[in-house]
């Protein structure tokens, strides 16, 4: 049996895969109409380990876009960039309870976290209030950093949410009149479309989760690529708001720091232990991978990794 020379922890990932690959629930997001176009079949598990080493099984090369998994990282540069004190007095910590596109505001007209588009989008001002046209580069090279290697942009699905992300222009308006950004609000929305556009595979999602997992130390390149502080802060927003309006759900079933995206990705970070990333582009009703999901549960169940049950 070949599977006897793998090490358990790769055996029990192909036994994930296998279970799980013939899971066919859920819907590829086509409301950016270019994300739609995704293969269903697709399914990848990346796992990276704090020596840096990284399981990986069925399709972690295959590139999708970050989408809201690049939410926690530009949050976390937010905090390094313009200071602490400069995000959170406009950006507030509470889990909203609404999907992740909602346009409501909580009662200081702030962004309730930076996990729903509202937050993000105010991160990415404020990195644009920082470095000007510069700024969406300055974000492209900072997740590079945690992915260990240089990340590319999909260029045809920045282009269809730009031609048809109105909603989200509509949040950029409103946090503009309400002072939360001061830049042009085309300019920041740019910004935040690209980013989400950025390019990653399961692998890169592994090594960037270890990297939050590893107080910012990214375990391939061993470079502190962000400050302790922000990995932290990081960890407790997707703690508290990581997966949607499934966050409460999530953290009391799983018990691990996680962010979604619409493009079918899961990032899972469990500190001081290991990094996880999926692909799968089928999403359930509140916009999280079908196959991700259960592959977290099962991972977090099998190796008792609920985070709250530590020794
Ligand atoms: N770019 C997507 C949007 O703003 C990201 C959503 C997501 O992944 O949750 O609608």
């Amino acid at each position: 049996n070949w599977t006897r020379a793998q090490p358990p922890l790769l055996r029990f990932l192909h036994a994930c895969y296998a279970n799980f690959l013939p899971e066919d629930g859920g819907a590829v997001a086509d409301y950016i109409p270019e994300l739609g176009k995704a293969d269903p079949a697709h399914f990848g598990i990346g796992l990276a380990t704090l020596d840096g080493h990284v399981y990986e099984v069925g399709d972690t090369r295959i590139p999708f876009t970050i989408q809201s998994m690049s939410k926690p990282f530009v949050f976390a540069l937010a905090l390094d960039t313009l200071g602490a004190e400069r995000v959170e007095r406009v950006i507030g910590v509470e889990p909203s309870g609404d999907p992740f596109n909602s346009i409501r505001l909580n009662a200081e007209n702030h962004p309730f976290n930076p996990m729903v588009n509202a937050g993000a989008i105010a991160c990415s001002g404020l990195i644009h209030a920082d470095k000007g046209d510069g700024a969406f580069e300055y974000i492209r090279q900072a997740l590079g950093r945690f992915a260990g290697r240089e990340l590319d942009v999909d260029e045809a699905v920045y282009a269809s949410e730009s031609a048809t992300g109105d909603r989200n222009r509509a949040i950029g308006y409103l946090l503009r009149t309400n002072g939360v950004i001061t830049e042009n609000v085309p300019d920041v929305l740019d910004v935040y479309f690209r980013q989400c556009a950025i390019l990653v595979t399961a692998r890169d999602i592994a090594v960037m989760a270890a990297t939050l997992a590893n107080r910012g130390i990214n375990p391939l390149t061993e470079q502190q690529v962000m400050t302790p502080y922000a990995i932290s802060r990081a960890l407790s927003v997707m703690t508290s708001s990581g997966m949607y309006d499934f966050a409460g759900e999530w953290i009391y079933r799983v018990g691990v720091p996680a962010k979604s995206g619409v493009g079918g990705g899961i990032l899972a970070a469990l500190p001081a232990r290991l990094g996880l990333g999926s692909y799968s582009p089928k999403l359930d009703k509140h916009g999280n991978s079908v196959r991700g999901i259960k592959v977290c549960q099962a991972l977090s169940a099998h190796y008792d990794l609920h985070m709250l049950n530590r020794s």
